[in-house]
């Protein structure tokens, strides 16, 4: 007899998963499902036919600080992150409580916000921003190095690192998973966060714009502009050209950074008039904002 629908068996340990997911390669992973839930309206819910429930892995609901590094399983509810204050950089909280309301925020995990298959959800520009880093999860491709009777029936798991820059939901390989983010806690002087949201149900014109500053005395060490929606836009060159300048800035170079941005714009579709207006207003009022 075939298993029932949507039913998830308790998965505790990666061996246990990857063996499931191996003998069930069509299943979907499932972290607070409101990814499937959403725009379901008030009938009955259509889910995936087999899902893998990722609430019963410990190491994923895991939350680590160092000197360096806040790191956090990809199981993180979006309200414990917030919840851990100051602990958070400033910028990432932000962007977490504009997302939705406190129920939406207590069932969301990071993991899910970032591997939402839509677009870029609201925690990824400041992800980015950050040089956050992502651990991946998957069984290893490599044969175990000696064949005992255990290794013959047990599944290896392996991880790989890639930046929050260079990651969609497409990075991910079949049968893979994020587990893990690791985010530096390097501090910023000052941050700023709009989000963008022309319909609710169209992602074209939707998204969320950072901008981070670090200065030191009266030079201004570090910037970064990132936005994240349905694409995402992050101009390396702005960054050198106004990086190593006195603060206040002079009109001169603020001028060629709103240059160098209004070219970073233009890539964006005819479709994205509205978002490229916006972008241009914010980036252009908050540098013109550190001019004398
Ligand atoms: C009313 C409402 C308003 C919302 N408003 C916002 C908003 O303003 N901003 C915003 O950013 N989001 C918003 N959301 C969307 C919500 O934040 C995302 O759908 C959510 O982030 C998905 O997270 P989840 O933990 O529920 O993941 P799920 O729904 O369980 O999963 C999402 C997707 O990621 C995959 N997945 C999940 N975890 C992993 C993992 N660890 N590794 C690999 N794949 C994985 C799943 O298979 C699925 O494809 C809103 C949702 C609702 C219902």
């Amino acid at each position: 007899m075939d298993a029932p629908f949507n039913q998830v068996p308790p998965l505790t340990t990666w061996e246990g998963l990857f063996n499931f997911w191996n003998s069930n390669p069509d299943a979907v992973p499932f972290a607070g499902g409101i990814q499937f839930l959403r725009f379901q309206g008030k009938r009955a819910p259509v889910l995936p036919h087999k899902l893998i429930s990722l609430e019963d892995i410990e190491e994923l609901h895991r939350i680590t600080r160092t000197e360096q590094y806040l790191e956090l399983g990809a199981m993180v509810r979006l309200s414990e992150i917030i919840n851990l204050g100051t602990t958070v950089p400033e910028i990432l909280r932000k962007c977490l409580e504009g997302i939705a309301g406190p129920q939406i925020r207590n069932s969301t995990t990071i993991g899910g916000n970032i591997c939402a298959t839509s677009h870029h959800m609201d925690s990824c520009a400041a992800l980015i921003a950050l040089d956050a880093r992502y651990e991946l999860r998957s069984m290893a491709s490599t044969p175990p190095t000696s064949f005992t009777l255990s290794s013959l029936f047990s599944t290896q798991s392996s991880t790989r690192w890639i930046a929050a820059s260079r990651f969609t939901s497409a990075s991910l390989a079949p049968r893979e998973l994020l587990t893990r983010i690791r985010i530096p806690l390097e501090p910023w002087n000052y941050s700023l966060y709009r989000k963008f949201h022309r319909s609710e149900l169209d992602n074209t014109d939707t998204g969320v714009i950072v901008l981070l500053l670090r200065n030191q005395k009266e030079i201004l060490t570090d910037i970064r502009i990132v936005f994240a929606g349905s694409t995402v836009l992050e101009d390396k060159r702005i960054e050198s050209l106004l990086s190593g300048k006195h603060l206040p800035l002079s009109r001169k170079d603020v001028h060629a950074a709103i240059v160098q941005w209004e070219t970073c714009l233009a890539t964006l579709s005819p479709e994205q008039s509205f978002i490229r207006t916006e972008l241009s207003n914010f980036v252009t009022t908050s540098l013109l904002g550190l001019v004398d």
